[in-house]
């Protein structure tokens, strides 16, 4: 470090010590963030609507002189911290949401201070090597066969991009067609099936690739959105079948077993969607909802869903590591060539990228196998008690709660959209809308690791005390 106090003196000769300054923002941006997670769990969940119209003030033009540091970090705190959801804390129960994990959160605030742009195992050894391991504890963890290849991108949108984007790849090469180098245009065909239930993001990432939304062949799925294995179409020439772990709205699994043995018997690639459904590999009570999908070629989940780690944070998992590298890697000139070490970015559509795995190391090692069963299961068991809260008081729960979804119905769709209104204007918690198989539902999902259960019982008063004043 000696030979560098030079250089280390020479900035603080331009105006004050920027070390100082520096420690003095950390610090203040540490104290707003603890305070602001301390007292989320005793304010309205959605934000008020005074502090949503201050917001205009960030309406302002770009000034000509900035703020200082310190000032601006205020005026963010004041500004936006009210205008938030409270999704961090304990009672948003809407779409499918994970808070952070107070070591993740720390873990991402060191990851950004040391600012590594996790392209290649070179440069960054440290992250680099990091990811590998949080990868290889994930491929352990969820059953995935051994060599299994996988990268970290920003969600399960993007995994799901990733990992059909290598599907496509293999699909063609096997017919003599490269993707890469000649694209679509006079390939052959590939026929793409998925079940009437797949997520919206997997038919946008399907578009994004150049197979189409609507050209897909959707397969009839049963009352809680599992794909029929009767209903499969015959299967010929470059295939592409799309499964789910975790239904959206119900947190159902497709039948893996017989749908995976028929596809694979006939030559198709099998792709599952498991933003969150893959988790349930990783507990005892929860796998054998999951069964079988461990035969598939191809995985997508989300780390910023029952993880708990801070957005942006997705994983693509593909066996055949081949057909991963051959659709993400590039070789450029001044760019560092591949030895004998993994380069994070020959599994990934970025280039450069922060260093999410960093996160997601850090909630497996603090968890463990235990700490990650006991979160899934609690989440779970919370289900549980939502629907048997509300069913004994007669309304009807419309799903099988077997994972961490529950749809209620406060009768018909007029009345259960005026409770759900009623209930978010309350800010006891916070639950959404969905219309499962025509039906208007109330949707519960926990996946938040600091949802107690007096977080339930509190939020099941509400939903009790919204429905009776309708
Ligand atoms: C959430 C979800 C997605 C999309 O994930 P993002 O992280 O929001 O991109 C895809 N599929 C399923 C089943 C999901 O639950």
């Amino acid at each position: 470090m000696d030979r560098f106090s030079k250089a280390s003196t020479a900035d603080a000769d331009d105006g004050p010590d920027v070390h100082a300054s520096t420690r003095a923002l950390l610090h203040d941006a540490a104290q707003r963030a603890a305070s602001y997670l301390e007292s989320i769990g005793q304010r309205p969940v959605a934000p008020s609507a005074a502090a949503v119209a201050a917001l205009l003030r960030l309406d302002a033009p770009l000034p000509a002189q900035g703020m200082d540091a310190q000032q601006t970090l205020a005026m963010l705190d004041q500004l936006v911290s009210p205008a938030t959801m409270a999704m961090a804390g304990p009672r948003f129960f809407g779409f499918v949401i994970g808070g952070s994990l107070p070591a993740a959160l720390a873990a991402n605030w060191l990851a950004a201070a040391w600012d590594q742009n996790c392209g290649y195992y070179s440069i960054t050894p440290g992250v680099a090597r990091l990811e590998q391991s949080a990868l290889r504890r994930l491929v352990a963890l969820f059953e995935l066969p051994e060599h299994t290849a996988a990268g970290f991108v920003t969600g399960a949108t993007v995994a799901n991009f990733t990992a059909l984007a290598a599907a496509r790849h293999a699909v063609l090469a096997r017919v003599g067609w490269n993707v890469e180098a000649d694209g679509l245009f006079g390939a052959p065909q590939i026929t793409v099936i998925a079940g009437e239930e797949a997520h919206p993001t997997l038919l946008k990432s399907l578009g994004m690739l150049g197979l189409g939304r609507s050209r897909i062949v959707r397969v009839p799925v049963d009352g809680q959105g599992r794909m029929r294995p009767d209903e499969l179409p015959p299967i010929k020439g470059p295939t592409i079948l799309c499964l789910q772990a975790g239904n959206v709205n119900t947190g159902a699994f497709d039948p893996f077993g017989p749908l995976i043995e028929r596809a694979h018997r006939d030559g198709a690639w099998v792709h599952v969607d498991g933003a969150f459904g893959l988790w349930a590999k990783a507990t005892a009570s929860l796998r054998h909802l999951a069964a079988g999908l461990e035969a598939a070629d191809s995985w997508a989940t989300d780390a910023h869903k029952w993880l708990n780690v801070p957005y942006d944070s997705g994983l693509a998992f593909v066996r055949e590591a081949q057909a991963l590298q051959a659709a993400m890697a590039i070789t450029a000139e001044y760019l560092p060539q591949s030895g004998a070490e993994r380069n994070p970015s020959d599994f990934t559509p970025e280039l450069s990228r922060r260093a999410r795995g960093v996160e997601v190391w850090t909630a497996l090692q603090t968890l463990g196998r235990v700490g990650i069963a006991e979160m899934l299961e609690r989440n779970c068991r919370q289900a549980r008690r939502f629907a048997a809260g509300l069913s004994a008081k007669g309304y009807a729960i419309l799903n099988d709660v077997a994972l961490n979804q529950v749809l209620v119905s406060f009768g018909d769709d007029a009345r259960t959209r005026r409770v759900v209104a009623r209930l978010q204007a309350d800010g006891t918690c916070w639950c959404g809308i969905t219309v499962w198989q025509g039906h208007t539902a109330m949707r519960i999902s926990i996946c938040n690791w600091s949802t107690g259960d007096a977080d339930v019982e509190l939020s099941l008063e509400a939903m009790l005390r919204a429905a009776a004043s309708v």
